[in-house]
């Protein structure tokens, strides 16, 4: 079997995950904050590990930035409907995910106003001076993608971070496809809400997402609960990350991300780099080669992370995913990847593409094998 949807979620995990996470329940589960006995205390000090290798990971100025959520989408919701207030205007991509599209409608509708700003290369990428040029005296906030999960583009987010910095607004990044594949520092791209999740390039299990709150963002809660601080009080407390993880935290979850960012660590985020890389750009090399395969890939080789789509002209995307899967045993998704909008601006709207996406697990036999099937497809 080759997996190749590492996009979606990755698979497998690094041993270290399946075994951390099996040796905390047993060993360390209690309910961090919640009690003070050996097993709680157990869980808070995993809970506070992992905490301490998200900060270094992104450069947070202070480890009590991270916040756990359930997944990079709670995240976004979180940053955006905390802060975002009836009339006040955001700025956002031609490429963005339905994690921000939804939620943004719900806040349009209840005054927010958007604008989403046309994407200026075939393969998506956003200029900073169309966002510059978007801004209105109502603009708080500029939301972007950090990487497409269609075709991989990664975009400047230093650049708008700038642009955000400049005007006094908030960044937000939507780093589910790039955390883990690019090294991120939030401090350096003057990012203020920075969302991802712990189940993709972080090579974490799923159930655990992370929003960077920023000193210079002044937060809205949107669930209110049990810390296991403050206890007397009646009131939300406002001391953070608590502030932000009301009830049980996933904290089986958190422990597996943790080893997952120890493996990255002592891996070498340089060398997954270079791996993906080197699968991501022999694929692209061989099916641009493949008569009747359309590929959607970035024009600039330093923009493309590990996610790649293509088309066969005959064939819609779906009966592909379903050939590959059957016949070849390989496992891509197909359609729009929850992505409407990052179709409709690559021009792949309503039908879609078949996507690609390797991971530090996959060889170079796995990418042969892949594209002699692939072959096989085009010519039948
Ligand atoms: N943004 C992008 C660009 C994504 O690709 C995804 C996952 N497909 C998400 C947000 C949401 O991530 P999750 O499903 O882990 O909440």
């Amino acid at each position: 079997m080759i997996y190749l949807d590492n996009a979606a979620t990755s698979w497998p995990k690094p041993e270290i995950v399946y075994q951390t996470m099996d040796r905390f329940l047993r060993e360390k589960g209690g309910n961090p904050g919640h009690g003070s006995h050996s097993l709680a205390e157990a869980a808070r000090q995993t809970v506070d590990e992992t905490r301490m290798l998200t900060a270094r990971f992104i450069n947070a100025p202070g480890i009590e930035r991270i916040v756990f959520t359930l997944n990079c989408t709670d995240s976004i919701n979180m940053g955006l409907k905390g802060f975002l207030k009836p009339g006040d205007h955001v700025i956002i991509s031609g490429m963005e995910h339905n994690a921000v599209i939804h939620p943004l409608s719900k806040l349009i509708w209840q005054g927010v106003k958007a604008t989403r700003i046309p994407v200026s290369g075939t393969d998506g990428i956003t200029r900073a001076e169309d966002i510059e040029k978007a801004i209105t005296p109502m603009t708080r906030m500029i939301l972007i993608n950090h990487a497409s999960n269609v075709n991989g583009l990664l975009q400047p987010v230093e650049e708008y971070g700038q642009v955000a910095r400049r005007h006094n607004l908030i960044f937000m990044v939507d780093a589910a496809q790039s955390a883990g594949h690019v090294p991120i520092d939030v401090q350096a791209a003057n990012i203020d809400l920075l969302a991802f999740s712990a189940h993709k390039g972080m090579l974490g299990p799923p159930g655990v997402g992370v929003l960077y709150i920023g000193p210079r963002v002044d937060l809205d809660t949107t669930r209110e609960g049990g810390t296991g601080t403050f206890s007397e009080s009646e009131d939300q407390p406002e001391v953070m990350p608590h502030r932000f993880e009301s009830g049980t935290l996933n904290t089986s979850g958190i422990a597996g991300f943790g080893a997952g960012l120890k493996f990255i660590r002592e891996t070498g985020l340089e060398r997954i780099i270079a791996h993906e890389n080197m699968l991501i750009t022999m694929l692209k090399k061989e099916l641009s080669k493949v008569p009747g395969v359309d590929l959607f890939y970035t024009i600039e080789e330093s923009r493309q992370l590990p996610v790649l789509s293509f088309n066969i002209n005959e064939h819609a995307p779906g009966e592909v995913g379903v050939i590959l899967d059957q016949i070849f045993d390989i496992k891509v998704r197909t359609g729009l990847h929850c992505s409407p909008v990052a179709h409709k601006s690559l021009r792949t709207f309503p039908s879609g593409t078949v996507r690609v996406s390797p991971g530090f697990f996959n060889t170079v036999e796995d990418m042969e094998m892949t594209i002699e099937a692939i072959k096989k497809i085009a010519i039948s």
